[in-house]
């Protein structure tokens, strides 16, 4: 099943400029991200988390991302979960 994102944000990597992670936050509150604190690390009781996610769920993630945006709550087409399509927005 496709989780609802909610929510996304772009951090450049400290190791490199060029490079860029992307946390997402879903609909049920969870995290994401795509950087290797998050891919690597496996906390005992099977949660992951990174200083992204952590950020995010501190609330200071809005000032240390370089962009933020926020998506709207798809639409559902009926039975068969495909998505009618995501807005965008810029934030
Ligand atoms: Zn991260």
């Amino acid at each position: 099943m496709t989780k609802q994102i909610t929510r996304v944000w772009s951090f450049a990597s400290d190791s490199n400029p060029n490079v860029e992670h992307q946390t997402l936050k879903y609909a049920d509150g969870t995290t994401s991200c795509n950087c290797k604190g998050w891919t690597l690390r496996l906390a005992a009781d099977g949660t992951r988390s990174c200083k992204h996610s952590r950020a995010v769920d501190t609330g200071t993630a809005d000032q240390i991302c370089k962009a933020t945006h926020s998506y709207l709550i798809g639409i559902f087409a009926g039975e068969s979960d495909a998505w009618l399509g995501w807005r965008f927005n810029e934030n």
